[in-house]
């Protein structure tokens, strides 16, 4: 098939990286990334990355890892507190960053490269949309509830096992100097 345009419905953090990989590596390609929210709109508060995840950042693009390394937090030490008790080790390498700057250097990094964004468009129908950008591949970036996963589930065949396990994010203006689990 003779690729020329593609459409990744989804602008999360895998929408985006995709996009500007496959855009850095094959100029010609038209690239549309449709996403329901607006750039400065983000939903959970931060990004942890480990070194080797950043190591592998740089070796895709290196562009883009620099600016994330450049807003990155650093912590080197994974201090745990459990039962009464603090452990902390050190050597692992563990980068934070806000997932809104994270997002948000990802969207202008695929802007210089020249892929297309549009924001505040929530894909309801992804054939209608595939077809008014005249896409020859589609990408279903619309994440861990994906729409599109359900959509064709005949075909994907995914296979969710869901647990009991709850989780809570908490904000503080408390800085740490090291990774915590608290
Ligand atoms: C509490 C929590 C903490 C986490 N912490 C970390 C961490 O520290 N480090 C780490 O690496 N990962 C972490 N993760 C995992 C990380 O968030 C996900 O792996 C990552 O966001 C997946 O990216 P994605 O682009 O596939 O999906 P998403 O980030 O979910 O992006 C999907 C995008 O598609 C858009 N979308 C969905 N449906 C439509 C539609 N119909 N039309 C248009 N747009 C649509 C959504 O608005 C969204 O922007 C965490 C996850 C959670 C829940």
């Amino acid at each position: 098939m003779d690729l020329q345009r593609i459409l990744c419905i989804g602008g999360g953090p895998a929408g985006l990286y995709f996009a500007l990989l496959m855009k850095a590596r094959n100029p010609a390609l038209q690239i549309t990334v449709v996403e329901r929210n607006r750039p400065f709109d983000t939903f959970g508060w931060g990004v942890v990355l480990s070194d080797q995840t950043l190591a592998n950042l740089r070796a895709a693009d290196a562009e883009s890892a620099a600016l994330i390394g450049d807003d990155f937090h650093h912590w080197d030490d994974i201090q745990v507190f459990f039962k009464g008790r603090q452990v902390r080790s050190g050597g692992h390498g563990f980068c934070g960053i806000g997932r809104k700057r994270l997002l948000n250097i990802l969207q202008e990094r695929c802007l210089a490269l020249g892929v297309e964004l549009v924001f505040e468009t929530d894909v309801t129908d992804d054939q209608a949309l595939a077809a008014k950008y005249e896409a020859d591949l589609v990408i279903a970036s619309d994440g861990l509830n994906s729409r599109i996963r359900q959509r064709y589930a005949d075909v994907f065949q995914p296979d969710i096992d869901l647990r009991q396990c709850r989780f809570v994010w908490l904000g503080t203006h408390q800085t740490f100097d090291a990774f915590t689990f608290a």
